[in-house]
């Protein structure tokens, strides 16, 4: 491994909250994120309205063909929004879903490729799924584990709580950022030792994350793009 050498870069494609220059806002949360290792391009989540998506992702330079597999935390349609805009442009998109949700899903796709993922399985190379969690429904996060052993954390509303989320990610390494949703989380012990607390879509106590951590806190905006 080279010094220095990247792993992910992660781009938010939808937020509620900012976005930069030319990018729009919608309910719910996306994002892509470019393996450096598979050289693959994965979209997590699709937010609540596809139109948008392809608006900000064509900002992105990246054209929805071009994307390898979508990753859907949960069935809520602030997350899978804009899959069906995908599907036409994509068919042939591998779809990973919590199991739980394979039937629901595949009745409103039945052409769709579709993977329900149950406990925690390798997607793609430095690639996880956490499984699904949660026992009223059912949700995964991506663990992007990089060169350097750390562990990403992509996640979508949190509903099981993120700090499962964190005690799964802990199993296969250093936990060294998290990017998406953290909904009523306020366990905030739970995030020692983070370098990088990108909460945004549904947060409810984003500032007293922000006062207790105020350099590892990051400010997340549709059209922001980070490497790892
Ligand atoms: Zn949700
Ligand atoms: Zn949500």
């Amino acid at each position: 491994m080279k010094l220095n050498e990247k792993s992910f870069e992660i781009s938010i494609a939808i937020d509620d909250k900012c976005a930069l220059n030319g990018y729009l806002t919608v309910f719910g949360f996306s994002a892509l994120i470019y393996n450096h290792i598979t050289q693959n391009l994965i979209l997590f989540d699709t937010g609540s309205n596809g139109d948008i998506l392809v608006h900000n992702l064509s900002k992105f330079n990246v054209e929805i063909k071009e994307i390898k597999k979508v990753i859907i935390s949960h069935d809520h349609f602030d997350h899978t929004g804009g899959l069906s805009v995908i599907l036409k442009s994509n068919p042939d998109i591998d779809v990973f879903i919590p199991h739980n949700d394979l039937m629901r899903l595949k009745r409103v796709f039945p052409e769709a490729k579709m993977h329900g993922v149950d406990e925690r399985t390798m997607i793609e190379e430095n690639v996880f799924s956490s499984g699904q969690l949660g026992s009223h429904f059912s949700e995964q996060c991506l663990f992007l584990k990089t060169l350097d052993g750390g562990i990403l954390l992509i996640v979508g509303c949190t509903h099981p709580g993120l700090e499962n989320f964190i005690l799964k990610g802990r199993e296969i390494g250093k936990i060294k950022a998290i990017i998406g949703g953290f909904h009523g989380f306020n366990k905030y012990s739970y995030l020692e030792g983070i370098d990088f607390i990108g909460a945004c879509h549904c947060t409810a106590h984003a500032s007293s994350i922000q006062k207790r951590f105020p350099d590892q806190f990051k400010r997340i905006c549709v059209g922001s793009s980070f490497s790892f």
